[in-house]
């Protein structure tokens, strides 16, 4: 069974709710690096871990973080799940395995066991959430009106978190024709996990075809003028020539374009497939009946040459 590829890591009306984001409750212990502050449980060993996987994929970060000044990244590393749930305060899906206060420069996360138990990668959650708040802290005057699958799409495409599977996904549901508009995922995700999962794999795909059709630095022009106060309509049709529902409909228009191999591999391969399947019972069914006919022919031959070898013996 297939695993969710992405998860949700930022729950929008968390986001861009104005809700004061208290200390979690729960004992803590802080370990400083350069750009972090990491605080677990006394009981925790990951503190460290966690502290160098951050530092590690900060350096990456060197574009987004240009030009504006960023103060250190809390990550809050969670115990247990009851722990988590409440340090979000707010509603969050079961599935869900972090969390990014963009503008209050927070990560709140699982446990890294259960991190590991759901079969994702520290790492991966960790550079996610990085993103997300890098990126808010950049567009901090306007993020509360970027569509949510260019903020996602973002986190994916820059944590470089691109995973085979997810590609499985989306070719799911071109060949199936119910890929969801962009324009759905403006302001939430879908609740269910195989649908937000379709949702990650479709804004990391409109970002990265930014990259594809148009170049990185059109991507990188886009995320300036949203730092600026541009809204993503007007910075799509300033650096793209299209505005958000131009860029929808192109997109979706590229999918079937550039995955219209997939469409008739998969509609060739069930015709061939079954073709395939009715020679094989055809030629089965002959070579029963070829060998049942044998069978019978050799008990009449054995019946003949009884009565031959009766009739020779009385020659
Ligand atoms: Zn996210």
């Amino acid at each position: 069974m297939k695993k969710i590829a992405y998860l949700c890591f930022l729950i929008l009306y968390i986001l861009f709710s104005p809700v004061s984001h208290s200390e979690p409750d729960g004992e803590w212990q802080v370990l400083e690096s350069a750009h972090f502050l990491i605080y677990y449980h006394p009981r925790m060993t990951a503190g460290q871990e966690i502290a160098d996987l951050a530092e590690d994929f900060y350096p990456r970060m060197e574009r987004l973080i240009d030009g504006i000044s960023m103060g250190k990244i809390e990550i809050w590393v969670c115990e247990t799940q009851e722990q988590f749930q409440s340090s979000v305060h707010a509603p969050i899906q079961d599935w869900a395995i972090g969390c990014a206060f963009p503008l209050s420069r927070r990560i709140v996360i699982q446990n890294p066991r259960i991190v590991t138990e759901r079969e994702f990668q520290l790492s991966q959650v960790i550079r996610h959430e990085i993103v997300h708040v890098i990126f808010g802290q950049r567009t901090q005057n306007t993020i509360g009106d970027i569509p949510l699958w260019f903020v996602e799409g973002v986190a994916v495409y820059l944590s470089g978190e691109w995973k085979p599977h997810d590609h499985d996904t989306l070719l799911e549901h071109i060949v199936s024709k119910s890929i969801l508009p962009l324009a759905e995922l403006t302001y939430r995700f879908p609740r269910s996990e195989k649908l937000a999962q379709l949702a990650y794999a479709e804004s990391l795909n409109a970002v990265a075809w930014i990259v594809e059709t148009a170049g990185s630095e059109k991507l990188w022009e886009i995320i300036d003028l949203l730092g600026n106060g541009s809204d993503l309509n007007a910075a799509t049709e300033k650096t793209l020539g299209w505005n958000l529902i131009t860029f929808d409909a192109k997109w979706r228009e590229s999918l079937s374009q550039r995955y219209h191999w997939v469409a008739l591999f998969s509609s060739s391969y069930l015709f061939w497939g079954a073709l395939t399947l009715a020679f094989f019972l055809g030629y089965l069914l002959i070579r029963l009946r070829r060998r049942r006919r044998l069978i019978k022919l050799g008990q009449e031959e054995s019946q003949v040459d009884a009565f031959f070898r009766e009739d020779e013996s009385y020659k």
